[in-house]
């Protein structure tokens, strides 16, 4: 973590010139029960940020695939990259992309997917913890959980990113 903290100044600094919102889709895998609810959401957020032409990262734990539709929603579209992971908090994996890629860097981060008290909670306070970022935002729509109300977690993730 050292290393990033020395890097920040550098980081923000280029991330200022294109203002963007990069987009990261977290685990919208077919082994996480939550995931096919959020699919036509999440597809929603990727169209939103083809519009804006930001960079979009598609998170996924461990060796299987994102739901074919996320694939398809970024057909044509070139900014965008899978990010493997194979721990909860993908936050480190997540900056190593922006760091190698100028188009996935934005002083703003933008999180949806699964499972708002695991994966979206660990990899978004991972994220905002590194201090890279002005920014992070849920899309709340865009994400869940396995359990009961997944309006209780987001909440609860909204209230730990303040
Ligand atoms: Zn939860």
């Amino acid at each position: 973590m050292r290393s990033w903290r020395r890097r920040r100044k550098w980081f923000k600094g280029k991330a200022k010139e294109k203002m963007a919102t990069v987009l990261c889709v977290i685990d919208v895998q077919e082994k996480f029960s939550a995931a096919k609810f959020v699919v036509p959401e999440v597809v929603h957020q990727i169209n939103l940020a083809r519009k804006r032409k930001a960079g979009v990262l598609i998170v996924e734990y461990g060796n299987d695939p994102s739901y074919e539709e996320v694939y398809n929603a970024l057909k044509g579209y070139k900014d965008w990259m899978v990010v493997k992971k194979d721990d909860d908090d993908g936050s480190m994996e997540i900056m190593h992309a922006m760091d190698k890629n100028p188009i996935y860097r934005g002083h703003k981060v933008r999180v949806c997917g699964v499972n708002a008290c695991a994966c979206v909670q660990a990899t978004a306070i991972g994220l905002h913890d590194s201090g890279l970022f002005s920014k992070i935002e849920i899309a709340e729509a865009a994400t869940n959980c396995t359990h009961g109300n997944s309006d209780n977690c987001v909440a609860g993730l909204l209230e730990k990113l303040k």
